[in-house]
């Protein structure tokens, strides 16, 4: 039976616990697993290998996402940096240009000195991306809608050519998640979360995640997760198994709470520019259209100068002006100092990230309270 993603959040990956019938999977704390026989091999050794509370959370990812295994990590990063030790010195990776500042800083700053070289370009331009590929190309990072300004990425173009060329591709699916958009389905080979946005949801948890579809990829990825240890705790595992049960209404609720307060912005005189999937006026809204469900619940805007940002911070009463997105609450930010703080000035510049950029994540409240408090914020600049 092919079940919707609002069932599967609720039954995937979770039977009632055998011995008792809970309903919710107990929080394995054993660092370690008592074995009957040392010549058979048991499902479970040591925690870092292996956790249940933590298997229940990577199945239910893999199969939200399409794929056939999941893995649950410390944060995204650690979830980013493991999938990263798939290369190596001498291979080159082509990222898209408005990745997570965080994931620019591993590869500029961390995995550069290992000998792994990277080259940043404008992905929604197939042709950058082609032009960029060297010899020694081995991967493809891509990120869509990208952060902060929403830009589109075509996921089965790139599929296509990477295949074509030999190359692993990588997407990050945080902005999206599983509900609205499946990169496996798309041909991607990997998907990265860092979970603690939408898949937790409620600001309280740090967590990351990769699933693939293939085989021998899994078994890559299961063994770079032992050998880095970057591995979920098994309470924070269940506190993501916990978020992830009210994802697929989550995401609902807070993408219409989106489309309305960027409609609003969008005819606002104090707004210079709106940046959502979901406008007409937003470039590859016919791509993003084609690879996702929806256009999700995060949009960006300008206001011109860093003056301006500064006023609506200081006047905004319900968004909470805060590094992250994701929560049932909504989250304004500032990429300049904030999520993008790790970027030179320049290399901000250069992704559209200016000065009076601001970043909306938008959660759970009624969108005529948003809107309502936007006007009375707005009208302080
Ligand atoms: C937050 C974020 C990350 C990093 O995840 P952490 O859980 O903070 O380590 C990676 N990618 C995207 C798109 C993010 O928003």
């Amino acid at each position: 039976m092919k079940l919707h993603p609002s069932t599967l959040v609720v039954h995937s990956g979770v039977e009632p616990e055998e011995h008792t019938g809970a309903s919710s999977v107990p929080i394995f704390m054993g660092s370690t697993f008592h074995q009957k026989d040392i010549d058979t091999p048991q499902p479970f050794d040591y925690s870092r290998s292996g956790n249940p509370t933590r298997q229940a959370v990577e199945e239910t990812i893999a199969l939200l996402e399409g794929g056939t295994r999941g893995f649950a990590f410390a944060s995204g990063i650690a979830a980013m940096s493991t999938c990263l030790g798939l290369f190596g010195a001498g291979d080159h990776l082509i990222a898209t240009r408005d990745i997570y500042g965080g994931t620019y800083r591993l590869l500029d700053k961390v995995w550069s000195n290992f000998g792994v070289e990277t080259t940043f370009v404008d992905a929604t331009d197939i042709e950058a991306i082609r032009s960029a590929a060297r010899p020694n190309t081995r991967g493809l990072v891509l990120e869509t809608p990208s952060n902060p300004t929403l830009s589109i990425t075509d996921l089965r173009a790139c599929a296509s050519l990477a295949k074509e060329r030999g190359w692993l591709t990588i997407v990050d699916n945080t902005f999206m998640t599983p509900c609205l958009q499946k990169p496996l389905e798309l041909g991607i080979d990997i998907v990265v979360h860092s979970a603690t946005k939408f898949l937790g949801g409620h600001s309280d948890l740090i967590a990351g995640a990769i699933v693939v579809k293939d085989d021998k990829l899994g078994k890559r990825i299961g063994f770079l997760q032992n050998a880095f240890g970057a591995i979920l705790s098994p309470h924070d595992s269940w506190l993501l198994l916990r978020g992830i049960k009210t994802l697929a209404v989550r995401m609902e609720v807070s993408q219409r709470g989106a489309a309305q307060v960027a409609e609003y912005l969008s005819g606002h005189p104090k707004v210079k520019r709106v940046y959502y999937p979901g406008l007409s006026s937003h470039r590859g809204q016919e791509i993003h259209r084609q690879q996702a469900k929806g256009a999700g619940a995060v949009l960006s805007f300008d206001l011109g100068g860093k003056d301006e940002v500064k006023k609506l911070f200081a006047h905004i009463k319900l968004p909470l002006v805060a590094v992250s997105l994701g929560g049932v609450e909504s989250i304004l930010s500032y990429p300049a100092t904030m999520s993008h703080a790790a970027m030179e000035p320049a290399e901000r510049e250069k992704r559209g990230i200016g000065p009076g950029l601001v970043r909306l994540s938008v959660g759970l409240e009624n969108p005529d309270d948003l809107k309502a408090d936007l006007e009375e914020a707005l009208k302080a600049l």
